[in-house]
């Protein structure tokens, strides 16, 4: 299994060359076990891999939920190249091995040897892989929507990603906009002929800054990116910045877009020529999982988590969510790795995992 994991990684699947190597990868390694797979190929090169263990449906089925995608691998010197798939002292490096690769491939063992044993199942167990989790979320809203509301019932969702097996039940939600503030084009000699978007955003910066520091509950906001203007002898007609907020259920997108339509107001109020839209870039919800439901007590139990915690980040759980069951998140690999250079993962707590993923499954579908 350490072959398709690196092979896995060999695999460049950053956004814009596409998932479909590695959801083949996927699915020729399942079939092998027979395990019956689909890939779902969209807009030429993106694609999600999904297989369905079918059962006698007595019980509630498993959902694992994974992301074939990667980061690019950055500016930054990588000792060992990002797609090599190097392996070195049990550690497999290059992008992808740990996020999120590895805990893939520790679910791909745990149904292949489910399979092979020849148990019955009591549930159905089904595993989806998908595209763009790291950009649009585009692969898991479309995995969503093929179910068009008939998912089997589930008892839980797992989602592999590297945590070091802590058990994660929670994370904000995100929130990606682009605000363009609008103006009219001059001669630089003769400013006063135009209206300057530079100068517009700088007054929305100020307030935008004030906003930030009445924040209180969780939610985050911060400004990452901003352009405008063509030339030094034009005056700009835009400026935009992006901002990344990170949402809580009190902090909901909704709130967040009145409360900067009200500054909109206030300083057209202030300047007539003040002109500004906003451009929804991203968004994710919350993941507010029930950490006393007995899946996810049972689920702390196999892996011998005290407690559960919470993530800084925001993953494809909150789109699952909506299948109604709770959703964990619980996989190898150091998460501090993530999307770093020399990303890498030790291939035993690949094999751990599958254990743990294992005896959840024997647990719940058997
Ligand atoms: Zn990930």
């Amino acid at each position: 299994m350490k072959d398709l994991l690196k092979k896995l990684v060999q695999a460049d699947t950053t956004a814009d060359k596409g998932e479909i190597k590695g959801a083949e990868l996927i699915k020729e390694d399942l079939e092998k076990s027979s395990v019956a797979c689909e890939i779902d190929i969209w807009d030429e090169n993106r694609a999600n891999v999904f297989a369905h263990v079918k059962s006698s449906g007595e019980r509630g089925a498993l959902l694992f939920v994974c992301h074939i995608d990667v980061v690019p691998p950055g500016n930054e010197e990588w000792v060992n190249p990002p797609f090599s798939g190097m392996e070195k002292e049990g550690k497999i490096y290059g992008r992808g091995s740990v996020d999120m690769k590895g805990g893939t491939v520790g679910i791909v063992i745990a149904i292949k040897e489910i399979v092979e044993s020849g148990v019955d199942l009591k549930g159905d167990l089904m595993f989806v892989a998908t595209a763009g989790e790291e950009t649009d979320s585009c692969g898991v809203r479309r995995f969503v929507d093929s179910f068009g509301g008939k998912m089997p019932a589930l008892a839980g969702v797992i989602i592999p990603e590297p945590t070091n097996f802590e058990v994660i039940t929670s994370h904000r939600g995100l929130f990606w906009v682009k605000i363009s503030t609008r103006g009219k084009t001059a001669h630089g000699s003769m400013p006063y002929l135009g209206i300057n978007a530079i100068s517009l955003m700088n007054s929305l910066l100020t307030e935008l800054d004030k906003y930030k520091r009445g924040i209180t509950g969780g939610l985050s906001m911060s400004i990452n990116t901003i352009s405008g203007g063509e030339a030094v002898n034009v005056v700009p007609d835009e400026c935009s910045i992006g901002i990344d907020f990170r949402t809580t259920p009190e902090y909901t997108y909704g709130r967040i877009i009145s409360d900067l339509e009200d500054i909109f107001s206030k300083l057209k109020s202030e300047n007539p020529d003040f002109n500004a839209e906003i451009n929804i870039v991203r968004q994710v919800g919350s993941l507010n999982s029930d950490i006393e439901s007995e899946f996810v007590k049972d689920f702390c139990q196999i892996v011998s988590a005290q407690e559960t915690t919470s993530a800084n980040y925001a993953t494809d759980g909150p789109f699952v969510a909506e299948f109604s069951a709770p959703v964990v998140i619980c996989g190898p690999g150091d998460p501090q790795l993530c999307h770093k250079p020399d990303e890498c993962i030790d291939f035993c707590d690949i094999k751990k995992a599958a254990g743990y993923y294992k005896e959840l499954i024997l647990k719940y579908l058997t």
